[in-house]
């Protein structure tokens, strides 16, 4: 059943007030979704030069997907889909095997998709550009544009320059990502991932015997299609199901990172932007787009006349907690994973990081979503 969600009139007094949004990616589509849905105009610049990499897209974010877009489940009809997973996680020697519907999507051709379907709903509401907006030009933006949106991606400095803020990154990752083709062993809807000495693969099908295998290690050693080979090489169960390599290997850097300050008066950072999580947690997409759901809440509700102070700090808050959470996770999983002295000196990067930035953590909530909307809570905890 889909999210029933008021077409509000109450925001009929902002209606023209424009809101910048920088990136065209599921953050800033989703924002641009939910603030042209309330009434908001706005204006996107991408500078369309970005390649995405393919998403394992899992059930609970692609019902959210559907359910915020309102979107007809033949959406995903030419999307290949998975059932299940096989982990062969640390030395145990053991798979695990569980039931996991999951949709494989080219992360350009997702956004194009989205792109259609805003416009189709509120062509009059939103502008596009193509533009790289430069820090050097941020200017007069703050005057012109009643909020700025920074869903830039991970590399995007627009929010951390216009807040003066710092970005923390909590390793050096990467992730060497290449197409191969399957074996006759393989099977279509199933994925793997496998740790190996030096760092984990994911293998996952993509239909028509071909998959995406992406190897993540903690540096990169000598040539990458022979580091590739050799990581391939020590596992017990992928090299079964590869039959071939591709040409191309891609490298997209994959350790966690995180803004502070997360916002300012006129700017939030939305999505990658914000914080981006390590590939292992399979869900950038979801963080992504709950990030969207809260950051437009809050614009929402500083128009309709709630403390900006409390709405931003509300804000910092859920998505730092989120965002330790998702370290604690990844510290787990690499202490079980990992003894090579290159991962352990990952993993104390990623705990030393972790104390310098030191999140807020015992401060209770003050704000929640009900239907969408960002409301105040009293004390007792119940809503205001
Ligand atoms: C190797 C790898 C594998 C991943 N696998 C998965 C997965 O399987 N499942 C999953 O859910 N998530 C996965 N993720 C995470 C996921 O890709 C991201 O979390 C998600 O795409 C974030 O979306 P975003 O809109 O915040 O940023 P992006 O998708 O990066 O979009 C940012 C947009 O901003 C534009 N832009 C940037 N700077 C500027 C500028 N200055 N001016 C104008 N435009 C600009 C770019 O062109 C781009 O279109 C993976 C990430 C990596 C690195």
């Amino acid at each position: 059943m889909g999210i029933e969600i008021e077409n509000s009139h109450k925001y009929n007094s902002i209606l023209m007030q424009k809101i910048l949004i920088i990136g065209g990616g599921i953050a800033g589509l989703t924002c641009a979704h939910l603030l042209t849905r309330n009434g908001w105009e706005v204006e996107i610049w991408d500078k369309l030069s970005h390649s995405s990499p393919t998403l394992i897209i899992n059930d609970v974010t692609r019902y959210l997907l559907q359910d915020i877009w309102q979107l007809e489940t033949d959406f995903w009809y030419d999307f290949h889909l998975l059932t299940s997973r096989r982990v062969a996680w640390g030395n145990d020697g053991g798979v695990l095997s569980m039931a996991e519907p999951n949709a494989v999507i080219n992360g350009n051709l997702l956004s194009n998709r989205l792109w259609t379907h805003l416009l189709e709903k509120y062509h009059d509401q939103v502008q596009f550009q193509e533009l790289s907006l430069s820090i050097d030009n941020l200017g007069d933006l703050q005057h012109e544009f009643a909020w700025i949106i920074d869903a830039g991606g991970r590399q995007s400095a627009i929010a951390q320059k216009l807040g003066s803020g710092h970005r923390y990154a909590f390793g050096d990752r990467c992730i060497l990502s290449q197409e191969v083709q399957l074996t006759n062993f393989a099977q279509e809807d199933i994925y793997w991932i496998e740790t190996v000495p030096e760092g984990w693969l994911f293998l996952a099908p993509l239909g028509n015997k071909k998959a995406i295998l992406q190897a993540m290690v903690p540096l990169i050693l000598g040539e990458t299609s022979d580091l590739l080979a050799i990581l391939i090489k020590q596992t017990r169960y992928i090299q079964n199901y590869i039959a071939e390599l591709s040409a191309s290997i891609a490298i997209f850097a994959a350790f966690p990172q995180i803004l502070r300050p997360l916002s300012g008066n006129k700017h939030l950072a939305v999505g990658d932007a914000a914080f981006s999580v390590d590939p292992i947690s399979g869900d950038g997409t979801g963080y992504a787009m709950r990030g969207a759901i809260l950051a437009t809440s809050v614009i929402d509700a500083i128009a309709s006349g709630l403390t900006s102070s409390d709405c931003l700090q509300h804000y910092t808050l859920r998505l730092e907690k989120a965002f330790d959470a998702h370290l604690q996770q990844c510290l787990e999983y690499y202490l079980k994973g990992f003894t090579s002295s290159l991962w352990q000196r990952e993993i104390e990067r990623m705990q030393k990081a972790r104390k310098l930035w030191n999140p807020t953590k015992n401060e209770n909530f003050t704000h929640t979503l009900k239907d969408f909307q960002l409301v105040k809570l009293e004390k007792s905890g119940k809503i205001a």
